[in-house]
C-alpha cells in the first residue's frame, strides 16, 4: 500500500489513551471534574481569565454571536480566508456577514481594508469584527482594538490556528492568542487537524465575567442555577406556601440557550493533548523551518514568508504557479496537500447572498496560488524530504 502523507494529523499517545480510558471509568460521562480541569488549564496555558468548553469550535462561534447579541441587520466583519465557520455564526444570528481584504503579506484580514469598509459606509450598523489567526500567524489585535473602540464595536478572535501562538506588541510584551488582553472573546477548536485534539472540542476564552456568566447559561440551554439570579420566587418554586428559600431541585430556564457541551472524555484528552501543546509547536516550527530553507531561493515559489515569530503553524503555506498541477502530481505520490481556504464570500451561500467574484482582489488571487503542505508533529524528516523532493520533481521535471 502506498505511504498516504496527509496535510494534517492528530497525534495519540498511550498517555492520552489512558486518560480516556480513566475518565470512562470513573462516575461521570459528561459534566464532570475533568472539564472544569481542561477550561482552568486552557485559561492558564493561553493567558486568559475564564474558559467555557464546548461541544465544538463551531458551537464557541455561535455561543460567542449569541453573547454578543447579534441580530437581525447588524453587520459583521470577517476574513474570506477562513473556514466558513468564522462566517456563519453571524448568520446564525441574522446578521449580515461583510468580508474586509487579506493583507497579501500575511494573508490575514488587513485592518487597512476593515478601516476602508467603516469609514466608507458610517450608518451600516457596524457591531464587531472577527479576525482569524489563519495558518496559526496571530493577528495584531493591538491594531484592531484601537480601530474597534474608534468604531464601538467588538472583537472575536478565531483563534482555532493558534493556540500557543503569539504576537509582540507595541511595548515588545508578547500577547498570546485567545489572551483576553484585546479581543472581547476567543474560540478553540479541537478537531483532530488542529494543535490539541479531543475528538470533536472546541473552547471560548474571555477576561470578562459577565461574557461568561452568558456563555455558561447559553452552552446549557439558558438554564441557571443561582439562587441570586432566579426571578421566580421561591413559594412557587418549592411549590409550598411561606416558603423563603429555594429547594435543591429548582433550576430555571431564563433565555433560550443549546446543549453544546462537551464530555468529560473528551475533557480527558484535551487535558492530556494540552500537556504537549509547546511541544507540539516546536515540532511544527522546525518543519517550518526546514521547508523555508528548503524552498527559498526555489523560483516556482511565488511566495513563502521566513520562519515567523510567535507563527503557531497549524499550516505551511505557499503560492506557486500551476498549483493544479502540484497538487495533482503530489496526490499521486501519495502526498494529500490541501488548500486553505476556498474564499468564503464564494461559496454559493454566500454568493446568494449578493457576494461575487472580484469583490476581494487580494483573497481571490491568494486562492489561485495557495497550497498547505504536510505538518503536524510526527511528521518525520524522511517523510518531510520525500514532500520537498517531490515538489522540486514536478518543478524541475
Ligand atoms: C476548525 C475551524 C473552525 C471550526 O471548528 P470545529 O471544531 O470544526 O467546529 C472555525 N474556524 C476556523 C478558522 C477553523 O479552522
Amino acid at each position: 500500500m502506498k505511504h498516504i502523507i496527509p496535510y494534517g494529523k492528530q497525534h495519540i499517545t498511550q498517555g492520552d489513551i489512558d486518560s480516556v480510558v480513566e475518565a470512562l471509568q470513573a462516575d461521570y460521562l459528561t459534566q464532570g471534574p475533568r472539564i472544569l480541569e481542561f477550561e482552568s488549564n486552557f485559561a492558564k496555558y493561553v493567558g486568559a481569565t475564564y474558559a467555557v468548553a464546548v461541544s465544538n469550535g463551531t458551537a464557541a462561534l455561535h455561543l460567542n454571536a449569541l453573547a454578543l447579541g447579534v441580530e437581525p441587520g447588524q453587520k459583521v466583519i470577517t476574513t474570506p480566508i477562513t473556514f466558513a465557520a468564522s462566517a456563519n455564526c453571524v448568520r446564525y444570528c441574522g446578521g449580515e456577514v461583510v468580508f474586509g481584504d487579506i493583507d497579501p503579506d500575511t494573508y490575514l484580514l488587513d485592518s487597512n481594508s476593515v478601516r476602508k469598509i467603516l469609514e466608507n459606509d458610517p450608518n451600516g450598523n457596524y457591531v464587531g469584527i472577527i479576525p482569524v489567526d489563519f495558518a496559526g500567524r496571530a493577528v495584531d489585535l493591538e491594531v484592531y482594538r484601537k480601530l474597534a473602540d474608534e468604531f464601538g464595536l467588538w472583537i472575536i478572535e478565531d483563534s482555532c490556528h493558534s493556540p500557543g501562538g503569539y504576537f509582540v506588541d507595541s511595548k515588545g510584551v508578547r500577547q498570546h492568542c485567545g489572551n483576553g488582553n484585546f479581543a472581547d472573546l476567543a474560540i478553540f477548536s479541537f478537531h483532530p487537524v488542529k494543535h490539541i485534539a479531543s475528538g470533536e472540542g472546541g473552547m471560548i476564552t474571555t477576561n470578562s465575567e459577565e461574557l461568561y456568566n452568558k456563555l455558561l447559561a447559553l452552552r446549557t440551554h439558558g438554564i441557571v442555577k443561582n439562587d441570586e439570579l432566579y426571578t421566580n420566587d421561591p413559594s412557587f418554586a418549592s411549590a409550598s406556601k411561606d416558603v423563603d428559600t429555594y429547594p435543591a431541585w429548582y433550576m430555571e430556564m431564563q433565555e433560550l440557550g443549546y446543549n453544546y457541551r462537551i464530555t468529560d472524555f473528551q475533557a480527558a484528552l484535551g487535558n492530556s493533548q494540552l500537556k504537549r501543546a509547546d511541544e507540539g509547536i516546536e515540532k511544527r516550527r522546525a518543519i517550518a523551518t526546514r521547508y523555508y530553507n528548503a524552498f527559498k531561493s526555489e523560483k516556482f515559489i511565488k511566495s513563502q514568508s521566513g520562519v515567523i515569530e510567535g507563527h503557531a503553524y497549524h499550516l505551511y503555506v505557499i503560492e506557486v504557479d500551476d498549483r493544479l498541477g502540484l497538487y495533482n502530481y503530489l496526490r499521486e505520490h501519495g502526498v494529500f496537500a490541501q488548500i486553505h481556504y476556498i474564499p468564503c464570500h464564494l461559496m454559493p451561500y454566500y454568493r446568494n447572498l449578493g457576494h461575487k467574484e472580484g469583490d476581494y482582489p487580494k483573497s481571490e488571487e491568494y486562492y489561485r496560488n495557495c497550497i498547505s503542505l504536510p505538518m503536524y508533529p510526527t511528521l518525520n524528516e524522511d517523510e518531510q524530504e520525500f514532500v520537498i523532493g517531490k515538489i522540486k520533481e514536478f518543478y524541475v521535471s
